[in-house]
């Protein structure tokens, strides 16, 4: 299902897609400085990819800290003005805001300009922005698997990225080249390029991802509603498993009330499956059924094995323990 943007390329400075010219945006716009955009500038800061950073924000407070942190040459609060000249948009903030935030830039924007974004769902961003882009404007989604449960532009840090996978879904049609330095930008950042369709992409993130993150708030809510004493025992002793459900659920709220209302289908998908397999486990633990609990459990630490061959656990590197990824 997966193709490989250029695998292996991640090491060294990316070829831009047009030759070998490295790697360089003249002017790029970032919609969005919290954790995602903020990386994702300290890494444009870091590797010189970008003759200006433009950066666009609801708040003059996060734009001021956008600007104390040296990521940003200008800033605005109009995401058409943001736009002007770019030729690289890259939209990182919740995915509920990307209709209006298209419908406000598209007139701005610059014939030839790549419109991304790092979003946790896909489909979505095809049907929300691009009825805004004039033809010869070209939409690469894209989904850096990175996050940790902090948010605002203090929190991002360039190493984000490293050694994760990064996401494409252009849409049938996308131009080539525009495809290329995008995939080339997220290498630039230490990431591994997939190039999936965007359906997919959302079952499977929903799957790995949305739904781990929905039993975390389940769970902590539960013990959220506990009579006092009781809840104060389970905060006590939270270090029996609870403590990294309390993690995860400590991610931005506005961010995943988006990702659940955006992935709704997938999301509802892998729900009904999950619900299938706990309602088998309760029986089975309603009737004394220890070999099928045991067969599962001994299937469950295959996954994980796999999960660090793939390198995709590195709690060593990460200013977390094990971060949660949107
Ligand atoms: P965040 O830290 O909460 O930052 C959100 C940014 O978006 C803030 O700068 C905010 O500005 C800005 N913003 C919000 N609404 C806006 C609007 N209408 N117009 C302009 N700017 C607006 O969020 P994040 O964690 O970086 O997540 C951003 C995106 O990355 C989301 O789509 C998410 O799905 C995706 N993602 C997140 C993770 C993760 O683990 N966090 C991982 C992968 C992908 P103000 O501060 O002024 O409100």
């Amino acid at each position: 299902m997966a193709t490989s943007a250029d695998p292996g390329a991640n090491s060294t400075p990316s070829p831009a897609g047009d030759g070998d010219a490295p790697l360089r945006f003249e002017r790029v716009a970032i919609i969005g400085i919290g954790l995602i955009g903020s990386s994702l500038a300290r890494v444009l800061r870091r590797d010189n990819l970008a003759g200006h950073i433009a950066v666009c924000a609801r708040s003059h407070a996060t734009l001021d800290v956008a600007r104390a942190l040296g990521l940003a040459d200008s800033t605005t609060t109009d995401p058409r003005q943001v736009v002007e000249g770019a030729d690289l948009v890259m939209l990182c903030t919740p995915l509920g805001t990307y209709a209006a935030i298209a419908e406000a830039m598209g007139p701005g924007l610059r014939a030839g300009c790549i419109v991304s974004d790092v979003g946790s769902a896909k489909r979505c961003v095809i049907r929300d922005v691009s009825p805004y882009l004039a033809d010869g404007i070209h939409l690469v989604p894209g989904h850096p698997i990175a996050g940790t449960e902090h948010s605002g532009p203090e929190a991002g840090f360039a190493e984000l990225f490293r050694d994760r996978f990064c996401v494409l879904t252009p849409p049938p049609g996308t131009d080539a080249a525009a495809v290329a330095r995008v995939a080339a930008l997220w290498r630039q950042a230490g990431m591994a390029v997939e190039i999936l369709d965007a359906d997919h992409h959302d079952l499977v993130l929903a799957i790995t991802s949305h739904l781990p993150h929905l039993i975390a708030y389940t769970i902590v809510g539960t013990a959220t509603d506990l009579e006092d004493h009781l809840k104060a025992e389970v905060i006590k002793f939270s270090a029996g498993g609870f403590r990294d459900f309390t993690r995860i659920a400590a991610s931005d709220p506005v961010m995943w009330r988006d990702v659940f209302l955006t992935n709704r289908d997938a999301v509802l998908e892998a729900l009904g499956r999950f619900s299938e397999d706990l309602a088998a486990l309760q029986r089975a633990i309603r009737w004394g059924e220890g070999d099928r609990l045991e067969d599962l459990f001994r299937r469950t630490r295959e996954i994980r094995r796999g999960v660090i061959a793939v390198r995709q656990d590195r709690p060593e590197t990460d200013k977390e323990s094990g971060p949660p990824a949107g």
